[in-house]
């Protein structure tokens, strides 16, 4: 089972290209966001702590997060490979899903970094804050979510970087620029 991770800020393009990887490439596409959006949807009391972390800019717990993940996978065919979107935001949930591949045989064969400066993330997610209907897309929260992703998302590139798997993408330019950015590289990388 391939598995691709797609890292970089909020704002940086992961959902878009993650959706373009998916159709090409025949993965299923697992956004962590989004599954925590279904969660808060059901009413549940994990969704009610998730919705209040959220709105605040803020991660969700990673033992919350990857029971999430794990349910996630027991639910979708991810036997052709998987571009997980949003995940892992932190160094334990890179060390957790480490070991949840390992009980299904699979392993992570590539990350990919999107790297985009800090203003233009800004601008983009103000901009989608627009018509997104998300109350975290509005400036304050978004400059909140990109502190926290310096200080506790970024050491997640260390982790891949030590294992070898860690590619930047330069995440600036068209979709379809940075579309084929990421094809080069994954048709490059070998199939797992
Ligand atoms: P996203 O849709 O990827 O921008 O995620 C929206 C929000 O969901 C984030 O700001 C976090 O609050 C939460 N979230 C998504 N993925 C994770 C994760 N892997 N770990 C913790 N919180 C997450």
């Amino acid at each position: 089972m391939r598995v691709v991770l797609i890292f970089g800020p909020p704002g940086s393009g992961k959902g878009t290209q993650s959706e373009k990887i998916a159709e090409k490439y025949s993965f299923a596409h697992v956004s962590t966001g989004d599954v925590i959006r279904a969660e808060i949807a059901t009413g549940s009391e994990d969704g009610k702590l998730a919705k209040a972390l959220i709105e605040d800019g803020q991660l969700i717990p990673d033992d919350l997060m990857i029971t999430l993940l794990l349910r996630c996978f027991n639910e979708i065919d991810i036997s052709c490979g998987v571009i997980l979107d949003g995940f892992p935001r932190t160094v334990l949930q890179a060390q957790g899903l480490k070991a949840l591949l390992r009980e299904r045989d699979g392993e992570v064969s590539i990350m990919l970094d999107m790297k985009v400066p800090d203003e233009e993330i800004v601008e983009r997610l103000v901009l989608r804050g627009e018509t997104s209907g998300r109350s975290d897309d509005n400036e304050d929260i978004i400059r909140k979510r990109i502190k926290i992703y310096h200080e506790k998302t970024e050491p997640v590139l260390e982790f891949y970087k030590k294992e070898g798997l860690l590619c930047s993408i330069d995440g600036t330019g068209t979709i379809e620029e940075i579309f084929e950015r990421i094809c080069i590289v994954l048709d490059q990388s070998t199939s797992k």
